[in-house]
């Protein structure tokens, strides 16, 4: 699953080589992936062809790409979706559930290696585009709305949950997923079951300026282009967790802090945490 920090490097990406060109040709494989958007495929294809792309934002995983006349082109990548850009006459692969091309050149490819795709895209008017992509509007995006530390301190005692379930649940922080939640509460030093209404004023800084160094670090991971990385590969099909990240998917790995090994704990069905039993706290 693509979480914020790669996310926010396709949005740079598209925006540097999408915004400003015009729709030529829409393909989708699947009427399931323009719902609940559209009623059906071709109603997708004409409300998106000939329209000119004129901004490319980011609200947690979610791509809205601004179009002429007040329209918003929304890609969710769901739970293992990726976009690749291509050159036009690149023959959209197997796994290709949409492919773009524009008029002067280029194209943008999504897919999804699956029989039931969770990919979703349609246009929608721009005032309703985050409606129309479910993202709760009180939800935090931590890198586009930029708190300070002493607001994010009050998000979180306005919260009171568990440190891991809030970080995960898109009702309260969007964007972040298994793998970065991890990351977060390991540099911060801090417990997945801490009650984040019970965070010392140390804690809060801590926690908020993990959020921050794990954010900047997993962009610069993650490359500068949709052309140059397998942004969605964190693990690859080896089982090695990529080099930037420190516990998740590093069970029975030495901690990088204190050498204690990682292990793998189950909180509930589907979730489950990476941490050092030592030195988070
Ligand atoms: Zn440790």
């Amino acid at each position: 699953m693509l979480e914020l920090p790669e996310v926010e490097v396709l949005r740079k990406d598209l925006e540097k080589e999408v915004v400003g060109k015009r729709v030529k040709d829409v393909m989708v494989r699947s009427a399931s992936v323009v719902r609940p958007f559209h009623r059906n495929r071709p109603e997708f294809s004409s409300a998106l062809e000939g329209r000119k792309v004129v901004a490319a934002r980011r609200r947690g995983q979610v791509i809205f790409l601004d179009l002429d006349e007040d329209l918003t082109w929304v890609i969710d990548p769901g739970e293992g979706g990726s976009l690749h850009r291509q050159t036009a006459t690149e023959e959209p692969g197997d796994d290709a559930l949409l492919a773009v091309t524009f008029t002067i050149g280029g194209a943008v490819h999504v897919s999804e290696a699956t029989d039931e795709p969770t990919v979703r895209t349609g246009v929608v008017a721009t005032a309703d585009a985050y409606e129309a992509a479910g993202i709760s509007p009180d939800a935090l995006d931590l890198l586009d709305d930029n708190p300070t530390w002493m607001e994010f301190g009050r998000f979180l005692a306005a919260a009171n949950r568990p440190l891991k379930l809030l970080l995960i649940d898109p009702e309260y922080i969007v964007g972040i997923g298994p793998v970065y939640s991890d990351e977060i509460l390991w540099e911060a030093g801090l417990r997945h079951d801490h009650p984040s209404a019970k965070l010392s004023t140390q804690e809060v800084r801590r926690l908020y300026r993990a959020t921050q160094e794990v954010i900047v670090a997993a962009m610069k991971a993650a490359g500068s282009g949709l052309d140059e990385v397998e942004v969605d590969q964190m693990i690859d099909d080896e089982g090695e967790a990529a080099d930037h990240l420190r516990v998740y998917g590093r069970a029975g790995e030495p901690c990088p802090r204190c050498r204690r090994p990682i292990v793998r704990q189950r909180l509930r069905k589907g979730v489950y945490t990476y941490r050092c039993e030592q030195c988070m706290i």
